[in-house]
Order: structure tokens, then sequence, then C-alpha cells
């Protein structure tokens, strides 16, 4: 997999291509007004100067654009623009309209009506997944996965840029490759999602780590984003403020305003099987699951139109060939489809339905499969079945479609009371759609074993012992 330059921003000198000044003006200056015209019903003075040099520092382009000077500018006009603390809770300081706040929650518990609820202890109401059924408030659910589905939008774990410019990493438009920037030069969703997973401040470390609440926390940030991945203007990296603004996209404000709830996890079709077959040769085996998933989400809703680009089928192909689009839909493919459904944001001609049907019930699916893989990864288990004869020694471990087992390790206590290695065990077969035998010669008899398996993550089990 290509490592992204992720700091390539802020490289000094820099000179700004037409196309640039276009994304600047295009997006950054339509974001920075949207964050002086959004309702907030929060209205103070300006941020301070600072908080400006954070919020651009590395989207700035080395002394060519005269951006500092534009702020200056934004920052001198008496018009009032929302509050934002960076020390507050920044989910208090903004007031979203109450559907809006429920889509990305909304996703996360049907999601766990796939898998989660059944099979996990964690992932369920009055655990992790969200304090309560029912009325879930999203501002009382720090440290669950609702709650963090919420907050990404509001609470930037990775960059600290705060509202509305958190939001800057939440496009991909995945056609232009794995490292194409998000909106203001930001890195895209796909690897904002792969921080977020496993970088320092992500899902698997806290895990690890015993930090339950903050771990949830993040996989409802993951989890939110790849639900993103699943809106047209989300994958075309088209910028869009709301209704209150200007600049809306019909689709999400249609979805934000209850158009999700006409779908369910029975929509779904359960959790998405991962083609290993189609593994890049450059990606690691860590990295694939959750790259399907974000790649797929986007691209089923790249396919579509959103307000202002043209869908995938008309503009270009599924980059990877992962998806057959053999019968979908017509409309809406071209931006004009959907100029009978802007005003009033309605589904005339069922275009929104049609898009939802593909992309966001997929997005559903796609969710509980990242909660499989985020419990597979963290529960690798392995046992020891009875020793039969004396010439080898079997461990039966975990090893699923969406995370294999990568290595295992036996080891014999010697009479001295320490522990031997038998040397490197191998794969030997699959036993069943979850266990792979894996074996070791058994060099002699007698003596207590113990094993643990590595998976592809390289997470460990703990030792099993017979
Ligand atoms: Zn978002
Ligand atoms: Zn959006």
């Amino acid at each position: 997999m290509s490592i992204c330059n992720e700091g390539e921003n802020s490289k000094p000198g820099r000179r700004m291509s037409a196309r640039m000044r276009w994304r600047f003006f295009g997006e950054c200056l339509p974001l920075a007004l949207a964050l002086a015209c959004m309702n907030t019903g929060a209205l103070a003075g300006p941020p301070a100067a600072a908080e400006y040099g954070r919020i651009f520092d590395g989207a700035e382009p080395g002394g060519v654009l005269p951006a500092r000077a534009i702020l200056e500018t934004l920052k001198a006009e008496p018009a009032p623009v929302p509050q934002v603390k960076p020390t507050a809770q920044a989910h208090g300081d903004v007031e979203p309209r109450l559907d809006e706040k429920r889509a990305h929650p909304y996703v996360a518990i049907q999601a766990a009506y796939i898998f989660g609820i059944k099979e996990t202890p964690e992932i369920r109401f009055g655990a992790y997944l969200a304090r309560s059924e029912g009325d879930v408030d999203v501002r009382r659910e720090d440290g669950t996965i609702c709650g963090g589905a919420y907050d990404e939008d509001h609470r930037d774990h990775i960059d600290g840029y705060l509202w509305p410019f958190t939001m800057c990493s939440h496009f991909w438009e995945a056609d232009e490759g794995d490292c194409s920037k998000g909106l203001c030069r930001r890195r895209n969703a796909w690897r904002r999602g792969t921080l977020l997973w496993s970088g320092p401040e992500g899902v698997l470390p806290f895990y690890l780590k015993g930090d339950k609440a903050r771990a949830y926390d993040r996989l409802g940030h993951v989890a939110h984003l790849l639900a993103d991945m699943a809106t047209p203007a989300h994958a075309h990296r088209e910028f869009h403020g709301s209704d209150r603004c200007f600049l809306d996209d019909s689709y999400e404000d249609w979805m934000a305003d209850g158009g999700y709830r006409k779908f369910n996890h029975n929509d779904a079709g359960g959790v998405v099987p991962i083609p290993w077959d189609k593994k890049p040769a450059d990606m690691d085996s860590a990295s694939f699951p959750l790259y399907y998933l974000f790649y797929t989400a986007n691209q089923h809703a790249d396919y579509f139109a959103s307000d202002r680009t043209d869908g995938n089928a008309r503009q270009r192909t599924d980059r990877a060939g992962w998806l057959d689009y053999s019968g979908w839909p017509d409309s809406p493919t071209r931006d004009q489809d959907l100029a009978d459904n802007d005003p009033g944001d309605n589904d005339d001609d069922g275009d929104f339905t049609r898009i939802a049907s593909k992309a966001f019930v997929y997005s559903i699916g796609a969710t509980a499969t990242l909660y499989k893989l985020f419990w597979e990864t963290t529960h690798p288990r392995c046992e020891i079945p009875p020793v039969s004869g004396s010439s080898e020694i079997e461990v039966r471990a975990l090893s699923t479609n969406l995370v294999p087992a990568q290595a295992v390790e036996i080891e014999r206590r010697d009479p001295q009371g320490g522990w031997r290695s038998l040397g490197s065990a191998v794969r030997k077969s699959r036993q069943d759609e979850s266990h792979e035998l894996w074996s070791v010669a058994a060099g002699g008899a007698g003596g207590m074993l113990r094993a643990r398996m590595k998976n592809a993550a390289g997470v460990y089990s703990d030792w099993c012992l017979r």
C-alpha cells in the first residue's frame, strides 16, 4: 500500500497550481464562510487568531496565497460567528437539528443488530453501543459507539481541528487514489479512518490497553466515516453546507430529515464478505478488510450523482474493479437528475430512495462488518486439543474471513520449570469456517504444553494450556 505523504501540505515555498488555487477558493473559503453563517444559536465574537492559525496550519500554501490576509478580513468582519472553544466539549457548543444528530447513531445501532448485540457482551445497549435503548441522547453518550459516531463531526481526536473544519477529512475521491486529498487539502476519510483504527490514538491501541471507553468512542468515529463514504457528495469530494446555509446537498438533507428511517438492518444483507483474492499485492493483510469496506462503501455512493457532480456511471469507473454495477438504476447518475429533488429536498421520482437502497443500506452492513473485524481482531483465541500419538502437537487457532491467523507458538514445560519452544508451528488445515489447525513436531512426550496465536493484526491471544 502506498504510504501517503500527509505532511506535504506544509512544505515551504511550494507553488500553487491553478487546481490547488481552485481547491482553496472553492472549498476552504466556503467552509470558512460556512463557519460564519451556520445558525448554531451560540453566537459570540470571532475565534482568536491562534485558533484560525491552527485551523489552517498545514493547509496554507507557503507564502503564495494571502490566506492570512483573507482570514484577517474575516476576523475584522463585524458579522457574528459561532463561538468555538477548543477546550470545551464541542458538541455542547454546536446544537444540531434533532435528526441530523441521529443519522450516524442510527447506522451504528442498526449495524449492531447484524453483529454485536447477540455476539458480544460489549457492543450492546447498556454497555458500549449506547447507554440505553430507545431515545439515544448523543450528548450523554461519551465512551460509546453512538457517542463517537455523533462526535466525529464535532470533535477531532486526530488533528484537533475545530468544527466545521473537523469535516474536511470526511471526504474521499477514491477514483483519484488512496492518497487523494479531502477538502481543504486535508487527508482523506480513508486515511483518517486508518488513523482512528490503528494509529496511536486509535481503536485497537486503546482497547488492547484496556481503555474500552476510548476504544468504543473511536470505533464510533470510524463508523461515522464509513457511513459518510456511502454519501455521493462525500465520495465526489464535493463541498456542501446544509439547508441552513448554502450549497446544501439535497440527498444528505433528505437523509438527515429522517429519510434514513425508511431503511434498517433487514435491508442491509448481512456482514460483507472480504474477497481475499482481490487483495492488492502491496497491501498488508491487517489493512485490507478495512480498506475494502471504505472503498466499496465509497464506490456504492460514487456511482450516483450529487447536486453538483455526475455519478461514477458517467464520470470515472471503479478504479479497483471490485463492484458489479449491472442492473443498477440509471437515475440519479447525472446532477440534472437531482434538479427536481433539491427544492425542499424531496424524494421526487424516488431518486433518493434509489441511492439509499444501494449505498445507505450497504453502509449498515459495512459497519456491522467493522464491528466483527474489531471483535475478532481484539479477541484472538486458541486451544490445544487432546494430544493423540506422540509425533505432533496440534493447536486450534481462531482464523476467520476477516482476521486470519498469522503465526502460532507452541512451548513445552521442561523439568526445571521453564518454557521451551518446540519450533515454529505450521498451518496444517482449515478445520471449519473460523478455525485452522496448526501443528509442530512433538519432540518427545509428557510435560505441560502451552500455545498462543498471533493474528494478522499482530494481536496475540492469551496462552492456552494443556
Ligand atoms: Zn461526517
Ligand atoms: Zn456531509
